[in-house]
């Protein structure tokens, strides 16, 4: 019996290596090593690719959050609202920019950020909603627009997971205020190591964004903002993000196809969520159960390795449970215990998609 693993990097990284070779050799050869044409053409590359009018790199998706929390939050506000089950960067990023987190309960079906339950915690002092497009699926940012418009409240997409993701509206990352994006390597878009962007309609936002992340400078040298550090997409990434974003459509479809067979095969025990949705790009395949130790022990005697995006949620992460001893979210806490993720990535052998959905539509 064949073992699957939930991701193999070392896959896509073989196939890829002579180009992958060829775009470091091209970085070093030009002798320019931070931000150098492959950086500036990759930032174009992106804006267009998602629809927005600008992009900037930056070196994590975290720091994205960070700076795209710090460029966009308007002046006298100070609390960031998002949802608690999505692994807990945004928590990172706006506390480290030194704002309160509140959190709103998710939709049960779509696992990403109630309309209903948001509306009922903005208060004054919230200046920014975080938007995650969990798994790989858009979230509806237009509805938290509607919410957040009139009250003077920017909302943030984090597209960590959803590069490529697209809705009526158009692509994921031109949709709100401003967007994150991760190219951690097991991103559907992934460098050789890290990196990220915050992509933009808005030309101010993309201009503080870039003097954030280079020390806050407004030219070089000259410190015109508090603040600032150094958060650079390097030229070797940038490179090699330039080569993989022109296979990004294909991956994405495969991953799509095999979450969508898993969907159509998976016995009624279980919910997979969100591959109906043709803006879909599968970053990870969810299902969920009410059984799933039984499930996780089922998939493990065929050979199958699964986890749990995420296992702790943020409101109960031991450095933050003391804030949030008061706060119950009740879909979000009840959907924590019956979340499974199963195997997908673009490189899957036909046979191990099957093998995979053999055990889905045994259990
Ligand atoms: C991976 C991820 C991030 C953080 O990206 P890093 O590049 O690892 O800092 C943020 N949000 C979501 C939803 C993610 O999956």
């Amino acid at each position: 019996m064949t073992r699957i693993p939930l991701n193999d990097l070392g896959r896509g990284l073989v196939q890829e290596q002579a180009s992958l070779v060829a775009a470091v050799s091209a970085v070093i050869e030009s002798g320019w090593l931070v931000h150098g044409p492959f950086h500036a053409k990759f930032e174009t590359t992106l804006a267009d690719y998602v629809g927005a009018t600008h992009a900037v790199g930056v070196a994590s998706g975290t720091d994205a959050l960070e700076l795209a929390i710090r460029a966009t939050m308007p002046p006298g506000r100070d609390s960031v609202v998002t949802a608690a089950n999505c692994g807990g960067y945004t928590t990172v990023a706006a506390r480290r920019a030194g704002y309160e987190v509140v959190y709103a309960d998710i939709d049960e079906s779509s696992l990403c950020i109630d309309a209903d339950a948001l509306s009922a915690v903005l208060t004054e002092r919230v200046g920014i909603v975080v938007v995650t497009h969990l798994y790989g699926r858009a979230a509806d940012v237009e509805a938290v627009n509607r919410l957040c418009r009139d009250r003077g409240i920017s909302v943030v997409e984090d597209c960590a997971q959803a590069i490529g993701a697209t809705t009526p509206a158009g692509p994921v990352g031109g949709l709100a205020d401003a967007a994150a994006f991760s190219f951690y390597p097991t991103k559907n878009l992934a460098a050789i190591g890290d990196g990220g962007a915050v992509t933009t309609n808005s030309p101010e936002t993309a201009a503080k964004v870039r003097e954030l992340r280079q020390y806050g400078w407004s030219k070089k040298y000259t410190i015109a903002h508090d603040g600032g550090r150094n958060s650079r997409l390097d030229e070797i990434q940038a490179a090699v993000l330039l080569q993989r974003l022109a296979t990004l459509r294909e991956k994405n479809e495969r991953r799509r196809a095999i979450v969508s067979l898993y969907s159509q095969r998976a016995s009624e025990r279980l919910r997979v969520v969100s591959t109906d949705d043709e803006g879909f790009v599968g970053h990870l395949a969810v299902v969920v159960s009410e059984d799933r130790q039984d499930l996780v022990r089922h998939l493990e005697a065929a050979g199958i390795q699964s986890d749990v995006h995420y296992p702790v949620l943020d409101h109960l992460q031991p450095a933050y449970a003391d804030d949030y001893a008061h706060i119950s979210l009740p879909v979000t806490e009840r959907l924590a215990g019956r979340i499974l993720s199963v195997p997908v990535f673009p490189e899957m052998r036909d046979d191990e998609v099957e093998q995979v959905c053999r055990a889905l539509e045994s259990f």
